[in-house]
């Protein structure tokens, strides 16, 4: 059973019996064992998972570490909720030292989770990127598309990060529009998850194509096209993606 803390995420010591996330950039290794060496690096309080206190730390070099997409990719639920909430507040800890205004050294929070700056009298939350992914259908069919920072052969649905004033709904059409030149409908929303890469929200929804042809925009989409769930379909994202799980759950008739 887990249960994530919400007000900490501070500086802590290593305990003996603690369950700990080692991070480093984009690796991690879980749970880190004979931690006791590492006794006095600092590390954050995350939560309570079978009863053990779930710790996080960063360490510089972690050669023995797993990708962390991949390890993200196989992990049970459970564990990669723990393991996205860890390496987005550990790439957060670390990035975030000085006040972006005066430079001077931020300090933690009495009682929330956030960075200060006593200078400029400011707080520094969590920083996390909302975007949105889409699956589109038409008669049936599904659109994948194949984005040119994906690996060959492979396509996925439509997505993006949403922009400074807009709404998530807003952030699917135009990205809809932008990336393949079509119009959607009834646009529904599915669910929501952590992507810690490094540090976004998905938003997921569902829609219908309402009007266009698809037309890559050459640019982000290289090509683009509706499957009905018979056609031998591209090479999908891997597990542990939501955009994997809407496409499995088409595939599976649950969503349509
Ligand atoms: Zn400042």
């Amino acid at each position: 059973m887990l249960r994530l803390t919400s007000s900490t995420g501070k500086f802590t010591e290593l305990l003996p019996d603690d369950f700990v996330i080692a991070v480093c950039k984009d690796k991690i290794l879980f749970p880190l064992k004979n931690h006791e060496i590492y006794k006095g690096a600092t590390a954050f309080d995350i939560g309570i998972h079978n009863e053990k206190r779930i710790v996080c730390m960063n360490l510089p070099n972690l050669e023995d570490g797993v990708p962390l997409r991949s390890f993200f990719a196989e992990a049970e639920p459970e564990i990669a909720r723990i393991v996205a909430y860890a390496s987005h507040l550990v790439w957060w800890r670390t990035l975030y030292k000085h006040c972006p205004s005066c430079g001077k050294l931020l300090k933690e929070h009495e009682s929330e989770r956030c960075l200060r700056c006593e200078e400029c009298n400011e707080n520094f939350y969590p920083v996390i990127s909302p975007a949105v992914i889409v699956s589109v259908f038409k008669e049936g069919k599904i659109l994948l598309a194949h984005n040119t920072n994906f690996p060959p052969g492979r396509c996925s649905l439509i997505a993006g990060f949403v922009e400074p004033g807009e709404s998530l709904e807003e952030a699917v059409h135009r990205e809809v529009m932008e990336e393949v030149g079509i119009s959607i409908k009834n646009l529904r929303y599915l669910e929501s998850n952590p992507w810690p890469f490094p540090n976004s929200l998905m938003a997921a929804f569902a829609a219908e194509w309402e009007s266009g042809n698809l037309k890559p925009d050459g640019i982000e989409i290289e090509r683009a096209a509706w499957y009905a769930p018979n056609d031998e379909l591209p090479d999908l994202p891997p597990k542990g993606s939501v955009a994997r799980k809407i496409i499995e759950e088409w595939l599976s008739q649950l969503i349509h």
